[in-house]
């Protein structure tokens, strides 16, 4: 978009008054340019209606139908409820409605209509709850159709993003198209501008396709482009801060109550090896969940500290950074550490807390800072920075690399991530770092058991999480939702706690746990299931990545069917991680083939580098937005297996570029390099799922 429009405030457009604006406002939606940017989280697809008997239960179904007998009208407490039956020749379908009292006038026994909404099996009888109701010429006007439904907060509804992006489009100007035309046409891309309408306002699948594959290769250039551009600024970057192993490591690995793995001690060994020699370190440690990646942070961080060096842990969420500083304080305790004077700062902390945090880290008081991102945007006043760590977070390695060296700071970088990424990609994508690879899990860990289950299997997952709880251990529940009402069909941590309140003994402690909470909140929440305080906590991906409670042993995900296999890899290693028996339950609310052939892949290995390999083999087209991928390098439209031809391709093209014109001076790459010194949000940010 001309940059100019792209600028200019949401509250300008016609129909966005305050109030929608500030609700846009919550979703970082500022200018015309970020409304732009803010994409569809699915799609709703009106597909001809179909019998009755073809309605197939927990999918979103149209299905033309006449009621039938009499309309029954209930209040229980404040709430009405309309009941009803609908048929065809093929079979009937239970209705309800509730507090929709405008309904009942157009409610006639021996009307047909289109019902659309999510089938339901209840007992022996197919169910319809809320469905919306079309007359025939109606919906046959939609048919085909692919309307947008967007990521939402309370207040906010789909219309008014819809009204509002609509607005957006008719002032628009053409996009700056920055990718040269011949690798547009080689690779079969369509235009900037096609691709930002088309991902908005598809005509239909093949246009949604065509514009999600244009902006996934944009996604994936510009990545490409930053990771070489990083690559060759750091490379001839000398050793500032050289350090030696410190007999304080040596000391901590003799009173461990374990014996580090073989892979372990390879990995320590490559960053000592590291942070001693010429340049500085830039490396990778790719570890299966589980494989004990913490306590090669710690000793890292605890080297830097014995050298007389300030060294910082990144954590992608509040929550993991707050479990990383307790559990730190605790080695600390045990093993009698006396260099390692660790503080934490995040946003939870009160103002005064940070700022006495801040305070600590400028006069050289504390040498070990444990954060989020935080650390290297907000103005903090390193003495002496020589190491930052980064858990689980590679995605955001670039932008931070970025950010710290802009600051001037030619730190040792150590990353430390869970996705086992294929290795033709993860040279790609981790193209700037050197790898150590922890491919062995500490011994004397039972194997998860795993299940895959359809709907009907609910009752009995409760009473297995009851007799676990009963037995002392802890669960998790996952639902991908937090709130009713964005998808039909798609549980929510809300609603499902209340459900599983209901459905358990009162003296089980049940509590939930989502990216929208407070921070404190999230801490506390957190702490009070590490406590054991919390037997079973609802919530969303949010603990995906990192979070530690050997006690649990329970991992229960609803609509498993919606995540990509690395990413229920990630939710499944929340378990398994003590000494008690563990166990994983998928629950398949889909009744597809294909969800239940990648399920099965779960059921079958614990092995996360096979479940990524498989993950890119079954990654067919079609699955568009469906299927949101794992933590790491989380693309917003780009998914790094359905895509991973144009994550090569891509590649090439940077490598080309560069040879060609290696700061991007030529007049066909201005555009290209302005994109590239603006657009730094290219990931999804973790903290708001
Ligand atoms: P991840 O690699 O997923 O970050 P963690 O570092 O959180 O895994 O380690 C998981 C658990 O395994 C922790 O409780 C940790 O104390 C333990 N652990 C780490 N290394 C070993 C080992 N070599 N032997 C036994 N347990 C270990
Ligand atoms: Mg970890």
């Amino acid at each position: 978009m001309g940059s100019g429009y792209s600028q200019e405030l949401v509250i300008n457009l016609k129909g966005v008054g305050e109030k929608t604006s500030k609700l846009f406002e919550k979703c970082g939606v500022r200018t015309v340019g970020d409304l732009l940017s803010y994409y569809p989280r699915a799609y709703d697809g009106f597909l001809a209606p179909v019998r009755a008997c073809d309605a197939i239960s927990g999918q979103v179904n149209a299905v033309k139908l006449t009621i039938i007998g009499s309309i029954v009208k209930r209040r229980v407490r404040n709430l009405s409820i309309i009941a009803f039956e609908a048929a065809d020749e093929t079979g009937r379908i239970k209705m309800t409605y509730f507090n929709a009292p405008y309904l009942a006038s157009s409610l006639k026994s021996g009307t047909t209509h289109i019902f659309r909404g999510l089938v339901q099996k209840k007992g022996s009888f197919l169910t319809m709850d809320q469905p919306k109701m079309y007359s025939i010429e109606e919906y046959s006007s939609l048919i085909g159709k692919l309307l947008p439904r967007y990521p939402l907060v309370k207040g906010l509804t789909n219309n008014a993003v819809m009204k509002a992006m609509e607005q957006a489009f008719l002032g628009a100007e053409a996009s700056k198209e920055y990718i040269p035309s011949d690798i547009l046409d080689r690779l079969g891309l369509i235009g900037l501008s096609e691709a930002v309408r088309g991902i908005h306002f598809p005509a239909n699948e093949k246009m949604l396709e065509d514009a999600r594959r244009r902006l996934a290769y944009n996604e994936f250039l510009l990545f490409v482009l930053r990771l070489r551009l990083l690559k060759k600024n750091s490379e001839e970057l000398s050793n500032s801060f050289p350090m030696l192993e410190t007999s304080e490591t040596r000391r901590l690995l003799e009173v461990l109550p374990y014996k580090l793995t073989s892979a372990q001690l390879q990995a320590w060994e490559d960053i000592l090896h590291d942070i001693s020699g010429p340049s500085v370190m830039n490396r990778l440690i790719q570890g299966d969940v589980g494989s004990g990646k913490t306590i090669l942070a710690f000793m890292a961080l605890l080297t830097a500290a014995a050298n007389g060096y300030q060294a910082a842990l990144m954590a992608p969420t509040e929550v993991l950074a707050a479990q990383h500083f307790e559990s730190f304080k605790e080695l600390i305790d045990k093993y009698d550490i006396k260099t390692l004077k660790p503080v934490l700062l995040t946003g939870a902390l009160s103002a005064k807390d940070k700022r006495e945090a801040q305070r600590l880290i400028s006069l050289g008081e504390v040498n070990c800072i444990i954060g989020t991102n935080a650390l290297i945007q907000d103005k903090v006043d390193y003495k002496n920075l020589a190491l930052v760590v980064t858990d689980e977070q590679h995605r955001f390695g670039v932008r931070q690399r970025e950010a710290l060296a802009g600051k001037g700071f030619n730190t040792h970088v150590l990353a430390m991530s869970a996705t086992p990424i294929p290795r033709t990609l993860a040279i790609i994508l981790y193209g700037d770092l050197h790898i150590s690879i922890i491919n062995e899990l500490p011994g004397g860990r039972l194997p998860i058991k795993n299940c895959v289950v359809g709907t009907d299997y609910r009752p009995k997952a409760y009473k297995f999480i009851k007799d676990q709880v009963e037995a002392g251990r802890q669960a998790y529940v996952i639902c991908p939702m937090i709130e009713e009402g964005e998808l039909d069909g798609v549980c929510n941590v809300t609603d499902y706690t209340e459900i599983l309140r209901q459905n358990l003994p009162e003296s089980i402690r049940i509590e939930m746990l989502h990216g929208k909470m407070k921070p404190r909140e999230k801490d506390e929440i957190m702490e009070a299931f590490a406590r054991k305080d919390i037997d079973v906590l609802v919530s969303t991906t949010v603990i995906e990545v990192g979070i530690n409670v050997p006690n649990a042993t329970v991992m229960m995900i609803e609509n498993a069917e919606r995540y990509g296999l690395s990413q229920l890899h990630q939710l499944r290693g929340r378990v398994g991680r003590g000494k008690h028996q563990s166990y994983c339950i998928f629950l398949n609310t889909s009744e597809g083939e294909d969800a239940k052939k990648r399920l099965d892949i779960m059921n079958k290995s614990n092995d996360g580098f096979k479940i990524a390999e498989e993950d890119l083999r079954q990654r067919g087209p079609g699955d568009l937005f469906g299927v949101r991928q794992s933590g790491d390098l989380n693309f917003r439209v780009g998914d790094i297996y359905h895509d991973s031809d144009l994550v090569k391709e891509s590649a090439m093209d940077a490598d080309r570029i560069l040879s060609e014109d290696p700061d991007l001076s030529l007049p066909q790459y201005r555009v290209l390099k302005e994109t590239l010194a603006t657009k730094s949000a290219n990931f999804i940010d973790f903290a708001t799922l």
